[in-house]
């Protein structure tokens, strides 16, 4: 057997370990009895040896299920099950197993966490509700003017000055094997129109942006801000 389907092997093993009844009862061990949580370092527990978690132990003053106080031990074992089993991620659907504090760097880029349109919030009007993964389809579907999968867009906007939202513009750009979010911001107080570009990787810095301003109806560049 050559090495590389030795390791594939062993992941095989490991995802079907992970989806057994007997690893989830593990799990439902590690996990908070009060609050519903996984229990993250420091656990406590009550003369009884009933567990609870610690930010629903500073919040108690005595044990929940036998109502006894709680005891001066820590449970040491439970402690270090906690710090290294590998939990699943509560977003219904992903499949994503780590360790708490892995799980919690997770989170808030988990494709399967239910969001709200973020159009909505610069726009108005869009009450989508889904999958992050499945937002930039949506978007393609209900929010076409805002998307593109050019590397440029145009904006045609007439200036009004009566808005007081700060975002006056959204896009997404699907460009480069990345999607690029596209900020245009009127700074009221200082007077300022500001372009930001935000993009989630490592080497977002070798990527620059250019704007171009165009008198209204005169095809020849104004200003090239680059
Ligand atoms: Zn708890
Ligand atoms: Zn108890
Ligand atoms: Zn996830
Ligand atoms: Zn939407």
């Amino acid at each position: 057997m050559s090495s590389t389907s030795s390791i594939a092997g062993r992941k095989l093993v490991l995802s079907t370990l992970l989806e057994t009844d007997h690893y989830e009862s593990l799990i439902k061990e590690l996990t908070c009895t009060k609050c519903n949580k996984y229990m993250k370092t420091p656990i406590y527990l009550c003369v009884d040896g009933h567990s609870i978690c610690g930010p629903c132990y500073e919040k108690s003053y005595q044990c929940h299920i036998c109502q006894k106080e709680f005891a001066l031990i820590r449970p040491m074992v439970l402690e270090s099950l906690a710090n290294k089993v590998l939990f699943p991620c509560t977003n219904v659907g992903c499949p994503k197993h780590a360790t708490i504090s892995q799980l919690e760097k997770h989170g808030p880029s988990c494709q399967y966490r239910i969001i709200d349109c973020f159009m909505a919030r610069v726009y108005g009007e869009c009450t989508w509700k889904g999958r992050a993964g499945e937002w930039m389809d949506h978007c393609f579907a209900d929010h076409k003017q805002k998307v593109t999968e050019l590397p440029f867009i145009t904006v045609k906007d007439k200036w009004d000055a009566k808005r007081t939202e700060p975002v006056l513009n959204y896009f997404l750009l699907k460009c480069f094997d990345r999607i690029f979010n596209v900020y245009q911001i009127y700074d009221k107080r200082g007077g300022r129109m500001m372009w930001t570009v935000l993009v989630n990787d490592d080497q977002a810095e070798k990527f620059y942006y250019e704007v171009d301003i165009f008198l209204p109806n005169l095809l020849c560049k104004k200003i090239v801000y680059r």
